[in-house]
């Protein structure tokens, strides 16, 4: 059976252990998911910059993860049931 890996968030810390788990773990017994609120990965250690005029890129999660076999869905995570390992999210996704 597949071990099942959900990734709630895609700040710096769940983009950063989401790409790290794919690189050590095998996808023949391992699935990653990633799921975060926006379409986007927000760079916020840059956000004063874009407060201040400047243009910030902000690049898509699904280029950031294209190719790693992670599997992205853009929603918002309403609760998660942890005794059930199980998340209940709206939105697109
Ligand atoms: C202006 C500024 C400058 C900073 N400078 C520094 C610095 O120099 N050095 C330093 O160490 N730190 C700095 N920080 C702090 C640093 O940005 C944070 O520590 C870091 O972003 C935290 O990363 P994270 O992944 O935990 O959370 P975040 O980067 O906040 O990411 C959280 C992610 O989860 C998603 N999310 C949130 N709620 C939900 C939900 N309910 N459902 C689905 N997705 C959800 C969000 O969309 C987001 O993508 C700075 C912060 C700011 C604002």
């Amino acid at each position: 059976m597949k071990h099942r890996i959900v990734v709630l968030g895609a700040g710096y810390a769940g983009a950063y252990v989401a790409g790290t788990l794919a690189r050590r773990l095998s996808p023949a017994d391992t699935e990653i998911t990633v799921v975060n609120a926006v379409p986007d990965f927000v760079q916020r250690l840059r956000l004063h910059q874009l407060a201040a005029g400047q243009d910030v890129e902000a690049p898509k999660l699904a280029d950031v993860f294209a190719g790693t076999g992670i599997r992205l869905r853009v929603a918002r995570v309403t609760a998660a049931a942890v005794a059930d390992r199980t998340r209940s999210h709206c939105g697109k996704g």
